[in-house]
């Protein structure tokens, strides 16, 4: 969507624009198969245009753990300055405003394009680490069994490591004497339950 924004720079005022259409996928890995849709406020300032609003997009995701796809609701809260390239900025008493001032420059014919600003901020909202669930298993490390749907073989012959010291007591002394099982009057070594 390409918002004319043209009589918000010259004669200042303020603009609600409803925002309802397909963006695409900010990255691979994403799908956006609905809408994207919310509300904006555009408001001229004399020089800049301020751009504030908030959208909500269904987002397809790839689970970082099972590697399901799951949909997750992306809302994203938009607040941006907007001006002509440099060059044509004249703010009266006030700092020259240069590009790194702003997000995008308005173009050439005095236009902003607000699915590319959407496109931007989903890409920003994007989780590091997508998760199904808060609590997804994941998959197995050994066999690949999604363990969110029950579990595999492999479950009961791992070995819980806080075991691995009654291990040793059980193998005995290690050679040469270096690990020695501590012994109590009596002789016997010591086991778990005494
Ligand atoms: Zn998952
Ligand atoms: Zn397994």
């Amino acid at each position: 969507m390409r918002a004319y924004v043209g009589d918000l720079l010259t004669a200042g005022g303020t603009r609600a624009v409803g925002f309802c259409e397909m963006v695409a996928p900010p990255s691979d890995d994403v799908v956006l198969a609905e809408p994207v849709a919310g509300q904006f406020t555009l408001r001229g300032t004399g020089a800049t245009v301020h751009v504030q609003g908030r959208v909500a997009a269904a987002a397809g995701l790839v689970c970082g753990a099972c590697l399901r796809r799951f949909s997750q609701t992306l809302e994203v809260d938009i607040d941006e300055e907007f001006a002509r390239p440099t060059g044509q900025i004249e703010v009266a008493g006030e700092q020259a405003l240069t590009p790194e001032d702003f997000v995008a420059a308005i173009s050439a014919d005095d236009v902003i394009d607000l699915t590319e600003l959407v496109r931007q901020h989903l890409a920003l909202a994007l989780p590091i680490a997508p998760r199904c669930t808060p609590d997804c298993r994941g998959l197995c490390p050994r066999c690949g069994a999604d363990r969110n749907a029950g579990g595999c073989e492999c479950d009961t012959q791992e070995i819980d490591p806080r075991f691995d010291a009654l291990r040793h007591w059980t193998e005995g002394p290690a050679p040469g004497g270096a690990r020695r099982a501590r012994s109590r009057p009596g002789g016997r070594p010591r086991r778990e339950g005494e």
